[in-house]
């Protein structure tokens, strides 16, 4: 049994064939070439970007009917998990990229899936999600970008921030605030190259491979036919993928902590001092099976939540649960892995450095560690103190 195996053996046999074909396309020069951008201090190439669209990846979970795979949701969490063993930026903008396309197939009109989605699913058009803004990210209730009807559409107005991929997409599904009632409304916005919609470049030292951006509209012009989630509808609308979202999210952290204790076990195995391997010497040797504890109780976690999410039950809890448990671990694990190894592990010669950088991001997107916790506080009495078949004795009644 591997490590995903319990995953694997969920899938179809083309989904199956998906994932080893992620496998075999990240091993490769892609790995050196996300590990490369990173030292050089820059995002991978964008070139990238179109290979991974090439291999049909984009279309991921898009409709058959729309020339997609129609994969589940446990398939693009191990097409993912592929990705974020090289790399967890680049997982997660490739990813994010393809969510967009899913969301024009499941979500879009007609209309938006004749115009956009052939595009985003080659790449040849590049989107994101918009809905945090500088003056608010876990709390939405300030969301300031207003939506003001004019003749034949809407004029958007307001800045989004931290969006992944921000440098370079040429859309943006963006939330605001509609200005007559305060309703809030998603969009479907393409950026176009004038001088009203401007970006500029949050930079993340060690992890720009998430190509952060602030994005600026003013009296940006979109017809009415932009109009995605009806006011008052797209709260409800974004906070349906939000768990699966913060699933998907773990589930990366998993695999990048997973590649980190491979990575520090091998090179731990082979390394001498005093005599033997450092992986000999019993306090060394107990660190890295402390991380391989909490490893497989975090790839627990997450394989629960998935499975949720894969038969659409409600995960919101798991999800909390397994964001907050499994970012944790792997932030804390690739650092214990990264001592293990001495201070080449430290350096650029290994990928561990990389992985940590950009991993402690993660405790920040699709909703913090903090707001995981909030969530799952607000849970407990339902979930655990009123717990289902059992009365305050302990007793099955
Ligand atoms: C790598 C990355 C990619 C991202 N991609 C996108 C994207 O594509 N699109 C997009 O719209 N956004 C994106 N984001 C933004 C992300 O969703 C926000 O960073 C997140 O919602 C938190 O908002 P904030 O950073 O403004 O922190 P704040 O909300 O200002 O919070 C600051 C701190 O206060 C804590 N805090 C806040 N409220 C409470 C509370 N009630 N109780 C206890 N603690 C609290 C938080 O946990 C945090 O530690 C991305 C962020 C990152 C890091």
């Amino acid at each position: 049994m591997t490590f995903f195996s319990q995953y694997d053996a969920q899938l179809t046999t083309h989904e199956q064939e998906l994932v080893q074909r992620a496998r075999d396309f990240c091993a490769g020069a892609f790995s050196s070439e996300v590990h490369d951008a990173h030292l050089r201090g820059e995002p991978f190439a964008r070139e990238w970007i179109g290979k991974w669209a090439a291999l049909g990846m984009f279309g991921l979970q898009s409709r058959v009917e729309d020339g997609g795979h129609g994969a589940s949701f446990l398939c693009k969490v191990r097409v993912a998990q592929e990705m974020a063993r090289h790399g967890f930026a680049a997982a997660f903008c490739l990813n994010n990229l393809q969510g967009q396309a899913t969301r024009i197939s499941k979500q879009g009109s007609e209309e938006q899936r004749r115009a956009y989605l052939q595009p985003l699913m080659t790449g040849a058009m590049l989107s994101a999600p918009a809905m945090t803004e500088p003056g608010g990210g876990s709390d939405l209730g300030p969301l300031a970008t207003t939506a003001r009807r004019v003749d034949s559409g809407w004029s958007i107005s307001g800045t989004k921030a931290w969006i992944t991929n921000g440098c370079i997409v040429d859309a943006i599904t963006l939330l605001a605030r509609v200005e007559e009632d305060g309703a809030l409304a998603t969009f479907f916005v393409p950026l176009g190259d004038g001088a009203t919609a401007r970006r500029r470049e949050i930079v993340m030292p060690g992890a720009r491979s998430f190509r952060l951006a602030e994005i600026e509209l003013r009296d940006h012009r979109v017809p009415d036919s932009a109009l995605m989630s009806q006011p008052g509808e797209a709260l409800r609308a974004a906070m349906e993928g939000v768990n699966a979202a913060r699933v998907h999210v773990a589930a990366m952290a998993v695999a990048s902590l997973h590649a980190a204790l491979c990575e520090a076990t091998r090179y731990c195995a082979n390394r001498q001092a005093f005599g033997k391997p450092l992986l000999a010497h019993q306090g060394l040797q107990w660190e890295l099976a402390e991380v391989s504890v909490r490893l497989e109780a975090a790839n627990a976690l997450v394989l629960k939540a998935a499975q949720l999410v894969n038969e659409r039950l409600s995960a919101v809890i798991a999800a909390a649960q397994c964001k907050k448990f499994a970012v944790d671990t792997a932030i804390w694990g690739i650092d214990q892995c990264i001592r293990a190894m001495g201070a080449t592990g430290a350096s650029g010669t290994h990928r561990l450095g990389q992985q940590l950088a950009e991993v402690r991001l993660a405790a920040f997107g699709d909703g913090t560690n903090e707001m995981m916790l909030d969530r799952i506080g607000r849970g407990l009495a339902k979930d655990y103190a009123d717990a289902v078949g059992y009365d305050e004795r302990g007793q099955q009644p």
